[in-house]
């Protein structure tokens, strides 16, 4: 088999799909993006800010993929059905949706606010249930669809100050579950990527901290933390048919750290 074989094509080629990214302008989730428009998915992405939505979609475009974005503010709820349907009317309904948007305030468990505790629910956990909710009627339709969502380290290790973040990623890992049990016999599989340790702009503040960030690399079995690009894979056999019987999994990107 090589790389242009029909069954290497058949499983993993993405030509003709349509993806809706989360968190699509930045850090990992345009990461994730960019793979899935290389491998052929017209894709949409999804966050608060126009400027780095427009930049992520060109950098995208100029590599040769297709890719639009939407505006919105997935923190409220009244907004999210509207980014389904705004994402729905470039390419029609997303065959592929990556749930990647994500916040982490970083405090002591004794100072969080009620105001954070809320925002990082409603971006982490809220969001991807309503989104999926949102979008899982065309695929019933079609017979066909990937939901991936985006779980982290603290889904199954709790970290110094991270307990809002924590529960809610905690929380992502079993709506993986529960989102595959409900739609799996109907051809939609369900599943979940947990990074381990990436530099992007929501980890910056303890990438500049080179002690945390050496001992992070030493927890890994590789010995390092992720690249961007470790993560393309992964997302690519997910939404590919590459992963027909696979749902309801995590798959951690994490170099082995969860494996000690
Ligand atoms: P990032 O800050 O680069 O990306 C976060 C994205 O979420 C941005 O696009 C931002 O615009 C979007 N977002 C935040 N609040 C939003 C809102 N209210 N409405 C719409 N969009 C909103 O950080 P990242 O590290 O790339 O994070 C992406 C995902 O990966 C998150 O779910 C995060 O929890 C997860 N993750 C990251 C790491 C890591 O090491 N970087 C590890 C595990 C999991």
């Amino acid at each position: 088999m090589s790389a242009g074989s029909p069954i290497i094509e058949r499983l993993f080629s993405l030509r003709g799909q349509t993806a809706l990214v989360t968190g699509g302008n930045s850090g990992i989730g345009f990461a994730l993006a960019d793979a899935l428009a290389q491998a052929g998915a017209a894709v949409v992405l999804a966050a608060r800010r126009e400027y780095d939505l427009q930049d992520a979609a060109s950098r995208i475009t100029a590599a040769g993929g297709t890719a639009r974005w939407v505006a919105c503010d997935l923190s409220k709820r009244n907004e999210i059905a509207h980014c389904a349907e705004r994402a729905s009317s470039f390419f029609g309904a997303p065959d592929i949706l990556v749930n990647a948007a994500g916040v982490n305030f970083r405090r002591p468990i004794e100072e969080v606010t009620d105001t954070e505790w809320d925002a990082t629910m409603a971006v982490n956990l809220t969001a991807p249930f309503f989104l999926s909710r949102s979008l899982i009627p065309p695929m019933l339709e079609k017979g066909r669809g990937r939901i991936i969502n985006i779980a982290s380290l603290q889904s199954v290790r709790a970290f110094s100050n991270g307990a809002p973040y924590g529960a809610s990623k905690g929380g992502v890992m079993q709506l993986t579950r529960a989102q595959a049990q409900a739609w799996s016999r109907h051809g939609v599989t369900c599943n979940a990527i947990a990074p381990g340790f990436f530099p992007t702009p929501l980890t910056a503040p303890v990438f500049g901290d080179l002690q945390r960030v050496q001992e992070m690399a030493a927890q890994t079995m590789i010995g390092r933390n992720g690249e961007l690009e470790d993560l393309y894979g992964a997302v690519l056999f997910l939404a590919s048919r590459a992963s027909d019987y696979i749902t309801g999994q995590t798959l951690f990107v994490d170099g082995g750290f969860t494996a000690r």
